[in-house]
């Protein structure tokens, strides 16, 4: 990574991807003096996750540890691989066919 990208990246968009899926995340929790607690989700592959997160009451909370957090591996689906979940390709295939018979039949 050059210089002036590693300058321009910096910042809390930096992880997020263009197709609008996120990047794998970690939630880690801080815990201040006073027991607040504040989670935030940090990139799992995020090189550094600070030890320190300021509270919301003004105090330092201090790392717990990373959480996992379930993956947001939610698919996309197409129209076509809902009409899979109802018709197998030989069921389309059938009903292609079918359909191509009747519109000849029609034509002639
Ligand atoms: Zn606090």
């Amino acid at each position: 990574m050059s210089e002036s990208m590693r300058g321009s990246r910096l910042g809390a968009t930096s992880y997020e991807v263009d197709s609008g899926q996120f990047a794998p995340r970690a939630l880690t929790t801080y815990v201040c003096v006073d027991g607040h607690r504040v989670t935030m989700p940090f990139s799992a592959d995020a090189d550094e996750i600070p030890d320190t997160w300021p509270c919301s009451c003004g105090l330092q909370g201090i790392q717990m540890g990373a959480v996992p957090q379930p993956k947001q591996t939610k698919h996309v689906r197409t129209h076509w691989d809902m009409l899979l979940e109802r018709r197998t390709v030989k069921d389309l295939e059938d009903l292609l066919k079918e359909r191509l018979e009747v519109a000849r039949a029609k034509a002639s």
